[in-house]
């Protein structure tokens, strides 16, 4: 089938939730994406800030290969090894103390607003508890999480949500204790918001809101699912703030593309929360999933991923600067790490499609920001080739 073809199926039997680019993706080999042309691509997305480990990666595919032929799926109802050595790890990775694997970023915030929601039923037996989220975020399509993004666009159509849920401003603490009252149960946040453009969390609002947190016993609950898994710099961007919370969900980077998501919490959040019978996933947790999840954390600590990305952030952030101050219609540039981007003072659509063009994948956050979330591999020398392509499609602009 030519690639045409494909595309034109596409366009007939898949659902139309996407305008999709006019691209069929084919393979990939460490930061290059190939497409059923033949045509590379120097990838700044990852798959949505998923594949961090680069493409074709020998170890990581053995490693699923291996699982699949000893044990795909348990269920639950058993213990299995891979879930087990992947929850060790990630709960001493994130300093909390238990986790719950789940299939998607989206059903890690289910699964955290329920942990939230049953600590408060515990405590008070009442069902009228309420949520506090931020403008502008993004937390997932299911229903809860849904009911706590931000984005107006994406949730009114499908209204009502789950309800008891307020809005505060991001980056505003006064915003947030103003909605504070008896029935707050859980503060939900990104760490660093993804999918709202790129901003992250300032020093004085986290600290603030977990100060807000514990003073009137309301669960902070921080969402990783993007902003995680070094994808700023540490391992997890709560880290550089010097706060904890009490939940935090992960995904994307965590699977590498095997789907898998998490929510992880404390000791004291999981006594008062979840018991058997509360909650469940019939493949949350699987072996495949969290063989996975356990190569890509082995990956992550004999490659020093995170090095990686603290020692070429600067480099990113100079390319960066270097675009904005050549081109007066770039407005801002910001981020940490590998998670960047680069707000116009127009729409970037047509700017993706020509950078596609010229052999560069990158994505977008909102009508006027290019997102730039490449694997977390890249070298220096994939940061140079990302300025030199972007620097010539912008040179064409005016
Ligand atoms: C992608 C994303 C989600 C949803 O994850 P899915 O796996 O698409 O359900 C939730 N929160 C944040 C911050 C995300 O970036």
């Amino acid at each position: 089938m030519s690639s045409k073809d494909i595309m034109e199926k596409g366009e007939k039997y898949l659902l139309h939730t996407y305008n999709r680019y006019p691209i069929v993706l084919e393979r990939g080999e460490g930061v290059y994406l190939y497409d059923t042309d033949g045509n590379k691509y120097l990838d700044f997305g990852a798959g949505i800030a998923v594949f961090a480990l680069g493409y074709g990666n020998s170890k990581f595919n053995d490693a699923i290969k291996a699982q699949t032929e000893k044990l795909i799926h348990t269920s639950n109802l058993f213990y299995n090894v891979p879930a087990v050595e992947a929850a060790e790890k990630i709960c001493a990775l994130t300093g909390l103390d238990r986790v719950f694997f789940t299939n998607s970023g989206t059903e890690a915030i289910e699964g955290a607003i329920k942990a939230a929601r049953k600590v408060a039923y515990t405590r008070d037996s009442h069902t009228d508890h309420e949520m506090i989220a931020m403008e502008h975020s993004f937390h997932g399509r299911s229903y809860g999480a849904l009911s706590v993004t931000g984005n107006p666009h994406y949730r009114e159509p499908f209204g009502p949500g789950i309800g008891n849920i307020k809005f505060a401003k991001f980056n505003d603490l006064d915003s947030v204790k103003a909605l504070i009252n008896d029935k707050t149960c859980g503060i939900i946040f990104e760490t660093v918001q993804g999918e709202g453009g790129i901003y992250p969390a300032t020093e004085e609002f986290i600290k603030g809101v977990r100060q807000l947190c514990d003073e009137k016993g309301i669960l902070l609950i921080l969402d990783e699912i993007q902003c995680g898994m070094g994808r700023t710099g540490s391992m997890f961007a709560f880290e550089k703030y010097g706060v904890r919370p009490d939940i935090l969900t992960l995904a994307k980077a965590l699977g590498c593309g095997i789907p898998v998501g998490a929510f992880l919490m404390s000791e004291a959040v999981a006594e008062k929360s979840l018991v058997p019978g509360d909650h469940g996933s019939t493949y949350g947790g699987n072996p495949l999933a969290t063989a996975a999840v356990c190569e890509v954390l082995r990956q992550f600590e004999e490659k020093d991923i995170v090095g990686n990305v603290r020692n070429l952030s600067p480099l990113f952030e100079d390319k960066l600067n270097g675009l904005k101050n050549k081109y007066g219609f770039i407005k801002d540039v910001r981020g940490a790490g590998f998670m960047r981007a680069i707000e116009l003072d127009r729409s970037v659509g047509d700017i993706v499609k020509e950078a596609q063009k010229m052999g560069l994948i990158v994505l977008t956050a909102g009508a006027n920001i290019i997102r730039l979330v490449p694997p977390l591999v890249i070298g220096e020398e994939d940061i140079n080739e990302m300025y030199r392509i972007l620097d010539e499609v912008f040179s064409k602009i005016e």
